[in-house]
């Protein structure tokens, strides 16, 4: 028998618990939860208890400006938040590369005004608008940029959007989040 188990992954998606696997390579952990940073198979090791997800394509390509990307919120501050980059203009990518969301120099756009546009564990869309000296710079300036995933950050439940917020579906804690018109739950 298989000691490895394959299914298809979509990016935010739960796979597991912390208990119960460890989070490998294209996975983040959220709370409890093991989620995929992207699109991609996840195999699940039964006999190391790890969960990988493997991207169709492996690329190393660096964002340009202009880029869309995806990735997961890392650290969130009222005027940065720290991205670790998912996928480029919809490509996987598994670099590694960070990226800064500056929140400050765009308060004339309407998501930004807000005081949380991110916590760390969502992912979220944006636009690359300068590589200078290879800081990655990023801001929510497309109409679809924005959270596509996020969780309480309470109790770690599942959120749904309302408005311009989000609700648990468990504790029913409300938080504000700059939403992308694409945003699910997960
Ligand atoms: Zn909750």
């Amino acid at each position: 028998m298989s000691s490895k188990k394959e299914r298809k992954a979509l990016p935010g998606e739960a796979l597991a618990v912390v208990e119960e696997f460890e989070p490998g390579e294209g996975t983040y952990s959220v709370g409890e939860s093991i989620r995929a940073s992207s699109l991609g198979i996840a195999e699940f090791d039964l006999k190391q208890r790890k969960v990988i997800v493997k991207s169709p394509v492996k690329k190393q390509i660096l964002p340009l400006k202009g880029n869309t990307v995806e990735g997961v919120v890392e650290t969130a501050q009222p005027s940065v938040a720290n991205i670790r980059i998912t996928s480029i203009n919809g490509e996987p990518s598994n670099a590694n590369f960070t990226a800064m969301l500056m929140v400050r120099q765009d308060m004339h756009q309407r998501r930004q005004r807000r005081s949380i546009i991110a916590k760390p564990g969502d992912l979220i869309r944006a636009t690359v608008i300068s590589t200078k000296n290879t800081i990655i710079q990023l801001s929510l300036e497309n109409e679809k940029d924005g959270v596509l995933t996020s969780v309480c950050s309470i109790c770690g439940g599942a959120v749904v959007k309302i408005n311009d917020r989000v609700k648990c579906k468990e504790c029913g804690y409300v938080e504000e989040r700059a939403l992308s018109p694409d945003f699910i739950t997960v």
